[in-house]
This record gives structure tokens, sequence and C-alpha cells, in this order.
């Protein structure tokens, strides 16, 4: 991939906010095309989830879901809940706030009172096709934008697919300098070896739990048919050495469960028999280090 070896692309984390019925699942939509989700039987494990991404030339937007926000239907919000929804919002790159253009309720402003200090935040303001043209629009969003330190306001219709083209504009240079994360091939459409991916990824959140490093991911390098026979290269990508070692576990134990389990559950779902290799990475050496540390080899019973 050329966009690999470019210093200047941009890939970061955004997770999508705001009170219910503004129209985050549309947008999601809209800017990703077909949802991505892999369901997950342990609460915490959804905690990066990623529910969509959108490779562009210039950059690779991988949108993540915020568990705690589904709550936010009536009643207060409790401190814990509050704690988790602001946990999940450090750690990513960028935050897309939105509301209904022309309203900023209460409910507004609770889920801005959640929105972190240290990562940019885009005030999206959706429905514009309802907002009654600009004489009216312009002011709501100066008013809007006094609310918080927005690092941009963006009017949007996302039921229309209305300015996206601005909005993803205006997120790329918010997100960090680097290679995509998620290989846009695989992405297109609901392939197996995206979901070979995903499952991979959600073996490593249920097996290692608070222990998986913040930004591993997971890549597959090859998926190949054999027949019936699917030979399947996937990698654990972590940004540092000691990273690795939490992946591996001891003797090499936790990333064997993880790969066991994994293989499992792709024979169950692409009806055949999976030869799948499990290696670690550590990031910083994406583009020269193809050499895994470790390499574990499961046989297929
Ligand atoms: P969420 O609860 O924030 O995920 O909101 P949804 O995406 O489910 O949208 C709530 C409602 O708003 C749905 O009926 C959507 O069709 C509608 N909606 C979303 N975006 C737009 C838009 O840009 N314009 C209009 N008119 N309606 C929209």
């Amino acid at each position: 991939m050329s966009a690999v070896a470019d210093p200047a692309y941009r890939c970061g984390t955004v997770a999508i906010v705001g009170r219910p019925n503004v129209g985050k699942s549309t947008l999601l939509n809209a800017l990703v095309g077909q949802k991505v989700s892999i369901t997950s039987r342990k609460p915490q494990t959804t905690r990066h989830r990623v529910t969509g991404v959108l490779t562009r030339p210039g950059a690779q937007y991988v949108f993540v879901d915020t568990p705690g926000f589904q709550s936010l239907h009536g009643g207060p919000l409790n401190r814990a809940l509050n704690r988790a929804v602001r946990a999940v919002l450090d750690e990513v790159d960028a935050v897309l706030f939105v509301i209904e253009a022309g309203r900023f309720e209460d409910a507004d402003r609770s889920v801005l009172r959640l929105l972190p200090q240290r990562v940019p935040v885009v005030l999206v303001a959706n429905k514009s096709d309802r907002s009654g043209g600009p004489e009216r629009m312009l002011p709501f969003l100066r008013t809007a934008a006094a609310a918080f330190e927005f690092a941009a306001v963006v009017p949007v219709s996302a039921a229309r697919g209305r300015n996206l083209g601005e909005l993803l504009k205006v997120l790329a240079p918010l997100l960090p300098a680097q290679p995509p994360l998620f290989d846009a091939e695989m992405l297109t459409d609901r392939s197996e070896r995206f979901l070979a991916a995903e499952i991979v990824r959600e073996k490593l959140f249920r097996l290692l739990g608070d222990e998986v490093p913040y930004g591993a991911a997971v890549t597959i390098d090859q998926f190949r048919e054999e027949g019936r026979l699917r030979r399947i290269h996937a990698a654990i990508v972590v940004d540092k050495e000691n990273h690795k070692a939490m992946v591996v576990g001891k003797g090499g134990a936790k990333l064997k469960a993880v790969a066991s389990a994994a293989r499992r559950d792709m024979e169950k779902l692409f009806g055949g028999k999976v030869f799948l290799e499990v290696w670690v990475k550590v990031r910083g050496g994406w583009t020269e280090d193809t050499t895994a540390m470790r390499r574990l080899g499961i046989e297929h019973a």
C-alpha cells in the first residue's frame, strides 16, 4: 500500500457522540457505508470496538464505539458511567460531537460535560436540511460554538449526505500522522478477510481483558484459500516492545489461546478448515520489520 510510505498520511480513532436521535448512526453509515460490528459477550471488550473504517487517499478514519451513550436516555447519569465514558473518550484521537442544527438542549449539554479537554472535538450540527437556511443557521452555530473549545464547527446533513466531505477535511489534520491501521482492501465489505481480523481482535480483548495494550490493532497479512482450507496470517500490532510481551504471555500461552479460539470461530464461520498463524509486531517497525518476533503455528485439528 503506497500510503504506508507517506509520512503525511493520517490515521486515528474517532468517537461519534451526542444525545439520542441527533443522527449519530445515520452519520456513521453515511461516512462509512457498511456498518461493522462483532458482538461481544463481555461488555468491557467493546471499549474500543471499531464500528467502521473509512479509508481515503490522505487519511484513514477509524470510528469506535462509545459504550455509555446508549444509556443517556432519560435519567441522570451516574458517576461510574460518566467515568467510563470519559475514559473511552480520553483515548480516542478525535471526537465528533453531534447535535441537531437549530436545537441545543440540556441533554446536549450533559454530553458536552463528558467531553475530554485533551482530545480535539468537532461540533457537528446535523440535520442542516431542516434548519431553515443560513440566516438561522449562522447565529445558531455561533451560539453553539461558544459552549466549548471546539476544534471546528461543521453543519451537515447525514441523511442527505450534505457537507460530509468538509467534515472529513477538517477531521483529517486532527488525527495523528501514521500509516493506516487497516488494510483498505479488506474493508470494502464484510469480507472473510475483514471478519478474520475482527475475530482475532475480539479474542484478544476477551482473553486479555484490561491487559490489552492501548493501540493494539490486528491486520491480516495473508489470506489464501486452498480448496476448503484457508491459510491465514494475522498480526497483532502493538506500539511498544514491552506490549509485545503482554500479548504473547508466559511461554506464548496467551497468544496461543487467542489464536486457538480465533481459529475455532473462523472454522465455524467460514465452514472449512483454517490454518491460522498469529504474530505480534511492534508498530515502530511497521515498514521495515516484517519478521515476527514470536511465531506460533497453530495446527488445525
Ligand atoms: P442516533 O440516535 O443519534 O444514532 O440517531 P439516528 O441516526 O438513529 O437518527 C435519528 C433520526 O434522525 C432518524 O429518524 C434519522 O432518519 C433522522 N436523521 C438523521 N440524520 C438526519 C438528517 O441529516 N436530516 C434529517 N432530516 N433527519 C436525519
